[in-house]
This record gives structure tokens, C-alpha cells and sequence, in this order.
């Protein structure tokens, strides 16, 4: 919809690739997993694994592709451009697989790194609990140190590729040691261990949802689930730290997604305004029409060059939490505005989905991406955090 001046020649071959393994494995079956609440078969994670669309920015050396940030942000654009929320790779991709990158021991990278890239594991992070998925520091599973074990009990819920992931990041309580480090103490006592699915003491239950419902969601529960201390992801107790550092990278990500998906809706409704007919020609001859499209319009086009600049910057390493939140509230909202006029401007077909719009679809997916990485009020609030230092 908009044109990027940034991206070079390579980038738009590597997205044609990239679309044509879309169109061809994911596209034809996404209606239908979808309608039965997921079921996508295992067998497409290696595919796309094959084919360099998972963890794109992995080395080589670890087994992956190793490509820029561009081109893992290529596909994530690529499936929010084709509504495809059932096989949202970029979570194994850009969210789990940088935690194995940047925190585990050359041991973890060497087992994990490969088999996520080649779509052989399937990875899964697990923050939220039942309790509320704002409040990080409140997070109550607890890991218990025994020796050179470590015993989970607890419940986490709404993760993704929760009935899928081989490998489960897990951010638990734990109990700090008393150092006397009153830096340390400041910190929630959370730490992350790498749990593999297939561990007694995890039960995993699916999510029936309304938004999003060919994504693989549930519930995973600990009970008194033992792994090897070994198991640690980074530093024992450091946790919180690494999830506040990398919940930038993550919201980044998931702008990047709803941008794409706000610039396909509002094409989509544009299309069909215009196809529509009316007494004054087409639904494009109402000034109202116009001036509605016209500020939707507007809005992606600013938040594309925000989100733009967003992912040049942490292309360069210079990527900033605070701007990433910006991206997430402004393009959720953004995407929930034209996904609410896409419903009243198709009239009833809006709703009944008779034109196979899918509108009322696309609200309650929109609705799902203010909430996930992170709520819209959340987003304001770490905005809000230290703005007098703005002045
Ligand atoms: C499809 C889907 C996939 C997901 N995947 C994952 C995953 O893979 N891993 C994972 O860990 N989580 C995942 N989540 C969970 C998601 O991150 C949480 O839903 C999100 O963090 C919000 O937590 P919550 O739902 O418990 O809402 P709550 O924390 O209960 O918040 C509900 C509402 O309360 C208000 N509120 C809460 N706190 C504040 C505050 N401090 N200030 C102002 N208002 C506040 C806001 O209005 C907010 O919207 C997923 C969620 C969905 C829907």
C-alpha cells in the first residue's frame, strides 16, 4: 500500500518467495483450520523451516538462515497481508528463538537453535497466568531449587503453540538467595526455564477462541514438574529483567504483524466501497465515505513510516522499547478502527459475512492484538513512564 524506499531489490525477491510458500501451503487450508480451532498439520513447520521462513534471523551456525532483521520482519508482513493468524511463525521465529539466541549457554544454542529453524521443535513462551498477564511481577508459578533440579508448579494460559511447542520458556517465581545485593532484591525474584513439553507433571489444555481461531492456544499446568537446573535460560532470578528487555523486541514484532493486517483490511474495504453500489454511483460518492477512508488512510500511512523507522533502527541495534510501544497502541488502534468500518460499511453482509467479507472476523482478530505482547492500557503506561524527561 505504501512505498518503502528502504528496501532494497533482494528484500522484494525474498518476499515473493516468501508469498509463494504462503499462497501455496497456508492460504488454501487456513478457512478450514480456522473452523476446526487449528489441527495445522506438524509437517508445515519443517516445510517452512526448508523453505528459510523460520527463525530468519538465527546464524547460520546455529542452523539457521541467517538473515537481517528486514527480512524476518518480510515475513511477518507477509502473513498479517494474508490474514493468516494459525500459522504465525513469527513467534518461534522472533520472540522464542531470540531468547534462546541471546540468554542461553552455547550448549542450549546448539541443541534448540537448529531444531526451531529447521521447524523440527516448535517453541512456545509462557508468560501469562490466570491471574492477569499484565502484572509480570505478580507471576506466581513458582520454580523451586532441589539440588540440581528444579520443580515447577503453577498454571499459565492464552500461550501460543501451547498444544504444539516441543519447548516451553516458563518465567516462574523463584526465591532469592539472601546476597545482600539490594539491586538484585529489586528485581521480581522471576526466572526462565527452558521446559520440554513432553516432561511429567504438564498438563495442556486448548483455548476455543473467538478472535484468532485457527491459533494453537491453552493452558499449560505444572505440577510438581521436574526438570535439570541446567534447564535455566540466562541467569537464575534475573528474569524479569530479560523479560522487560525483550517485551520491546516483542511488541515490535507485533505492530509490524498489525500494520500489515491494518493495510490489507483497509485495502480489502476500500475495494469493496468502491464496488458497492449505491444511488450516488458508488459507496466512494458519499463524502462521508471519503473523508472516513481518508483519516484510516492517514493514520496507516504515518504509522508505516513510525513502524518503518522502528525497524531500521533495531536493524541498526538501536532498537527502543518505548518507540516499540508507541508502534503496538497506535497501529492497534488504528487496525481496530478500520476493522469496526469495515463491519458498518459493508451493512449486513458485514455481519452475516454473506459477501465473504470475513468482517466481523477480522474485529475479533483485531480485538486479540491490543491485548497480546502487552495491553493498549499497559502500552500507556510505560508511554506515560518518565515523560517529564521529554521536556
Ligand atoms: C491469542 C492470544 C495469544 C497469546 N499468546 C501468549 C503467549 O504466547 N504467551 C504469553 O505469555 N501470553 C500470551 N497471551 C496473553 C496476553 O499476553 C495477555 O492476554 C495480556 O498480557 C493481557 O493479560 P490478561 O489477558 O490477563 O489481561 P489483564 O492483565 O487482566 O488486563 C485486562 C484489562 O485490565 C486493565 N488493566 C490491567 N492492568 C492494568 C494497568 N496496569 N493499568 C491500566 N489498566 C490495566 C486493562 O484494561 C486490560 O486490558 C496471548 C493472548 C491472546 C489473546
Amino acid at each position: 500500500m505504501f512505498r518503502r524506499a528502504y528496501l532494497q531489490p533482494q528484500h522484494a525477491e525474498f518476499a515473493a518467495r516468501v508469498e509463494g510458500f504462503l499462497d501455496a501451503h497456508v492460504v488454501p487450508h487456513h478457512a478450514d483450520w480456522a473452523a476446526r480451532g487449528g489441527g495445522l498439520p506438524r509437517a508445515l513447520w519443517q516445510e517452512a523451516g526448508a523453505a528459510g521462513l523460520l527463525c530468519r534471523t538465527v546464524p547460520q551456525v546455529y542452523g539457521g538462515p541467517g538473515g537481517d532483521l528486514l527480512e524476518a520482519a518480510i515475513i511477518t508482513e507477509a502473513l498479517g497481508q494474508r490474514r493468516i493468524s494459525g500459522f504465525l511463525t513469527c513467534l518461534q521465529s522472533d520472540i522464542v528463538a531470540p531468547f534462546v539466541l541471546k540468554l542461553g549457554r552455547e550448549d542450549q544454542k546448539r541443541h534448540w537453535l537448529p531444531a526451531l529453524a529447521s521447524g523440527n521443535a516448535v517453541g512456545a513462551i509462557a508468560m501469562t497466568e490466570p491471574q492477569g498477564g499484565s502484572d509480570i511481577a505478580g507471576i506466581e508459578t513458582t520454580a523451586r531449587r532441589h539440588g540440581d533440579s528444579i520443580v515447577l508448579n503453577g498454571t499459565k494460559t492464552h500461550i501460543s503453540n501451547a498444544m504444539t511447542a516441543d519447548v516451553i520458556i516458563v518465567a516462574a517465581r523463584t526465591v532469592l538467595p539472601d546476597s545482600g545485593d539490594p539491586a538484585r532484591r529489586s528485581q521480581p525474584a522471576i526466572s526462565l526455564v527452558m521446559v520440554e513439553a513432553e516432561r511429567p507433571g504438564i498438563t495442556r489444555q486448548p483455548i476455543d477462541k473467538a478472535g484468532m481461531p485457527a491459533l494453537d492456544t491453552g493452558t499449560i499446568t505444572f505440577e510438581d514438574c521436574v526438570v535439570p537446573a541446567a534447564n535455566l535460560l540466562g541467569a537464575e532470578h534475573m528474569g524479569f529483567v530479560y523479560l522487560m528487555t525483550f517485551l520491546g523486541i516483542e511488541r515490535l514484532v507485533l505492530a509490524t504483524y498489525a500494520q500489515a493486517c491494518a493495510e490489507r483490511l483497509l485495502r480489502d474495504l476500500i475495494a469493496d466501497c468502491d464496488a458497492r453500489k449505491t444511488a450516488a454511483g458508488s459507496l466512494l460518492d458519499y463524502q462521508n465515505t471519503r473523508f472516513v477512508l481518508a483519516d484510516l488512510y492517514s493514520a496507516c500511512a504515518v504509522n508505516r513510516a513510525f513502524v518503518d523507522h522502528c525497524l531500521i533502527a533495531a536493524q541498526g541495534g538501536r532498537s527502543d522499547p518505548k518507540a516499540a510501544c508507541i508502534a503496538k497502541l497506535r497501529v492497534t488502534d488504528t487496525l481496530r478502527q478500520i476493522a469496526a468500518f469495515g463491519v458498518q460499511f459493508r451493512g449486513a453482509a458485514g455481519i452475516s459475512g454473506a459477501t465473504g467479507a470475513r468482517a466481523s472476523q477480522d474485529m475479533l482478530d483485531s480485538a486479540v492484538q491490543s491485548v497480546w505482547g502487552g495491553t493498549s492500557e499497559i502500552m500507556r503506561d510505560v508511554i506515560g513512564q518518565g515523560l517529564a524527561s521529554v521536556l
